[in-house]
């Protein structure tokens, strides 16, 4: 079905169709990915941080509740953009469930383009006795009261499509996917970039000769920033990505757990890439958010109490659960597994 769609557009040009429009389509097509049954968790395709170790969940929790007390006391909204299996919200409401009745003045919206997922989340909700407080499931960043927000998204950004652009011959070409109808494979092509103002953006890197720019993504995050400084709060956004542009292409796709080609498995397997953390920046001093944080996972975990916090843990666990409890921590921090490449960015408007 996904491949009938994308050759469908394909034949439209003689170059075929932009990177970003095909991986729209593999993922958000009513038949694309992220319409599938479970991509997270164990049994799925990908495991995210929540997934990896409560002590992710539990350190976000006592930071929003600490930036609450200090920055709005009142009530506010608290949004999840792609919630995934509910575990990040779950695990911030159970450590923030004894403080002050902060849980009455939550508004949680829940933003989730997944109905499975959505219904997971509702599920995982009731599992855990929370589903009596008052949250709101949202297809888009649309529609949310205009209150004091903290707007959370873990591996959110990283889902939206990004373009490719490769210099050649002092030339950018933006990378397109066409099909090969002798070979029956798609295959990559080369459109000469001719858009001044995309040109324009090109020549500021100079020192590269391959860029990735994701338009949803830089939209997706001015809407943030603009609710944000209407409503003041707060987001905080983790993802992995980087500062300065690696000059390679970071398209991921994983199909059973293991690495594949974004060429194959068409609306099958997940497809990320990663972000590109100082454009974000740039975005944000247009609304002159303040940046609370920027920097790495481990970094943001370990200032802010993950060694306690596991040591008050394993003070209560048998020797299965520590070893659980160890392995999780390490992967969240170790600069081997996701403390590095992960980054924290917080932003907000008080
Ligand atoms: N935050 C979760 C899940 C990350 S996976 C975790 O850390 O475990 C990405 C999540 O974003 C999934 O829930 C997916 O269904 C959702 N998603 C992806 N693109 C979306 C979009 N454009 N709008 C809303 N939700 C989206």
């Amino acid at each position: 079905m996904i491949t009938k769609k994308i050759l469908k557009e394909i034949d439209k040009d003689i170059k075929g169709i932009s990177i970003d429009k095909f991986i729209n389509i593999c993922l958000y097509d009513k038949k694309g990915y992220y319409n599938s049954k479970k991509p997270i968790g164990s049994k799925g395709d990908f495991i995210t941080a929540p997934e990896t170790s409560q002590l992710f969940g539990d350190i976000l929790g006592l930071y929003i509740f600490y930036i609450w007390r200090q920055k709005y006391n009142t009530d506010f909204n608290l949004i999840e953009l792609g919630p995934g299996n509910g575990s990040l919200l779950i695990d911030i409401l159970k450590i923030t469930n004894n403080y002050e009745n902060i849980h009455k003045k939550f508004n949680i919206h829940l933003v989730e383009i997944n109905k499975h997922l959505m219904n997971i989340q509702k599920e995982n909700l009731i599992k855990n006795n929370f589903s009596y407080l008052n949250i709101k499931w949202h297809k888009k960043f649309t529609n949310i009261s205009p209150l004091p927000s903290i707007v959370i998204g873990n591996e959110f950004l990283d889902c939206l499509p990004i373009k490719q652009f490769q210099r050649k011959n002092h030339k950018w070409m933006e990378k397109y996917i066409n099909y090969d109808y002798k070979k029956k494979i798609f295959r990559y092509d080369d459109k000469l970039v001719k858009k001044k103002k995309l040109i324009e953006r090109l020549l500021d890197y100079n020192d590269c000769d391959f860029i990735e720019i994701s338009e949803s993504r830089e939209n997706y995050f001015d809407s943030l920033c603009k609710f944000i400084k209407k409503t003041r709060g707060t987001i905080i956004l983790i993802d992995y990505g980087y500062f300065n542009p690696p000059n390679r292409s970071t398209i991921q796709s994983i199909y059973n757990h293991k690495k594949s080609n974004i060429l194959e498995n068409l609306g099958l397997q997940d497809i990320t890439s990663l972000i590109d953390f100082k454009r974000l920046i740039e975005i944000s001093k247009k609304y002159k958010l303040k940046i609370d944080a920027f920097c790495t996972q481990g970094n943001f975990l370990l200032n802010h109490g993950i060694l306690e916090r596991k040591k008050k843990i394993l003070r209560k666990c048998n020797q299965k659960q520590i070893k659980q409890i160890e392995s999780g921590y390490k992967k969240l921090v170790n600069k081997n597994y996701m403390g590095n490449i992960f980054k924290f960015l917080i932003l907000s408007n008080d």
